[in-house]
């Protein structure tokens, strides 16, 4: 089977000088650039990517697909579904299933229903430790081996820094990184959003910023004295990206995602006590936003994640106090990423493909993606630059339908997902 993309605008930060090729694929693999005015050789498919920007395929290293044990609020294969259509080429689940996946048949156990669903690729996160309850640490070589690309806590930060420090130990060990959720709970508790001026209006409890930093800032010096790769998800506060900053200067082996809500929404959003706009870290204040927006640009942030994280209609439909924390992602990151990031100047179209193919690729260690270069995996995203569109939430591939950008028009969109060099997305 041989595809050519032909006439695309090809943005890969590894090889910038090759812009203006057509992309021969072969066998699964980018086998080689090809000019447009040199011979076109014989194949059985062209894509006509004119107009269109070619990438090397996203990556959205934190989603919930809630299998095993969730199946009411997603499923691998809705949860791939939504990814595709979102241009992602491969997830990273999270283990906060039911049971955690802390061990090797549950690693393998998604990775075999990914290959089921045969859409995007799965790569397990599996847990830190044991059920994710802190206490005793789980089986990182075996889930390794068995496929497991990090390990994470997410959701139940690990809160006793022994613990925390084994765990960073072994993960050096087992060359995996640790995607830490950082929030201290004895700070946290029983909060349902940012605490401060709005959060006093409101009069619901406020989730301080500090909750978050300070386990950031505890997990850094355990990452600098271990050595262990350390990856923050989703930072939220002007704080912690300062921490992480200092970090990065300082040697310390760390990096960070943040997820587009945290760039494009404020805790003014939870004036109507939507309850889609209840998430941890919770939406944070204006000062917050622009820290976050900052640390995008200066490449402080390497990767956008969605935190992608289905919940029943039934259970968001609680009050404000009860809902879940959480919302779905997918299918609305790219579009706020192009909207609110690239066209308003804030990064350049290289750094867009940084934030979510090369970096996460990086990070994770997925040799031969985040690229397009001759001999990489064929898992490619194709972008309509112009595309105007609007998200509809009844429209989502995902189960779930807690979103609250409902209605948001966006410019900028997925138009065709390749994996393995298959199409399985076409808009
Ligand atoms: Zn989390």
């Amino acid at each position: 089977m041989k595809l050519l993309i032909s006439n695309g605008h090809l943005v890969d930060p590894a090889a910038p000088e090759n812009t203006g090729m057509n992309l021969l694929v072969e066998n699964g693999r980018v086998s080689a650039w090809i000019r447009p005015g040199d011979a076109q050789p014989e194949v059985d498919e062209t894509f006509d990517a004119s107009g269109l920007l070619v990438a090397p395929g996203f990556i959205d290293m934190h989603v919930h697909l809630r299998e095993p044990g969730q199946e009411h609020k997603e499923t691998i294969s809705t949860g791939c579904a939504a990814a595709v259509a979102g241009g992602f080429t491969s997830v990273c689940p999270m283990p906060n299933t039911s049971p955690v996946n802390d061990n090797a048949a549950i690693t393998r156990y998604m990775i075999e229903q990914g290959e089921r669903a045969s859409l995007a690729n799965v790569f397990p996160i599996g847990a830190i430790t044991k059920s994710s309850d802190g206490s005793e640490l789980a089986e990182m070589g075996e889930m390794k081996a068995a496929g497991a690309v990090a390990v994470s806590d997410d959701g139940r930060p690990v809160p006793n820094a022994g613990i925390m420090r084994r765990a960073m130990q072994y993960a050096k060990d087992f060359e995996l990184p640790v995607i830490d959720h950082c929030e201290d709970r004895s700070l946290s508790a029983g909060g349902v959003m940012h605490e401060g001026r709005i959060s006093l209006l409101l009069g619901l409890k406020g989730m301080p910023a500090l909750a978050e930093e300070i386990d950031i800032v505890r997990d850094l010096l355990i990452a600098k004295e271990t050595g262990a790769h350390i990856h923050i998800a989703h930072v939220s506060t002007k704080g912690a990206i300062e921490a992480v900053r200092r970090a990065k200067n300082e040697g310390i082996s760390v990096t960070c995602e943040v997820a587009p809500h945290h760039f494009t929404l404020t805790d003014r959003s939870v004036e109507g006590y939507d309850t889609n706009t209840k998430m941890a870290p919770p939406l944070r204040s204006e000062q917050h936003l622009e820290a976050v927006i900052e640390a995008i640009k200066d490449r402080t942030i390497d990767a956008i994640a969605s935190d992608h994280a289905p919940h029943h209609a039934d259970e968001k439909a609680l009050e404000y106090d009860k809902a879940p924390f959480g919302i779905i992602g997918l299918e609305t990151s790219i579009g706020l990423a192009m909207t609110e990031l690239l066209y308003k100047g804030i990064i350049s179209l290289e750094q867009l493909v940084e934030l979510y193919s090369a970096n996460p690729a990086k990070i994770l260690r997925l040799g031969g993606r985040g690229t397009l270069k001759a001999g990489s995996v064929a898992d490619i995203t194709i972008l309509d630059p112009d595309c105007q569109w609007t998200y509809i939430n009844s429209e989502s591939r995902s189960k779930s339908r807690n979103s609250p950008f409902d209605g948001r028009e966006f410019r900028g969109a997925a138009v065709a997902t390749i994996v393995g060099g298959r199409f399985v997305f076409k808009r």
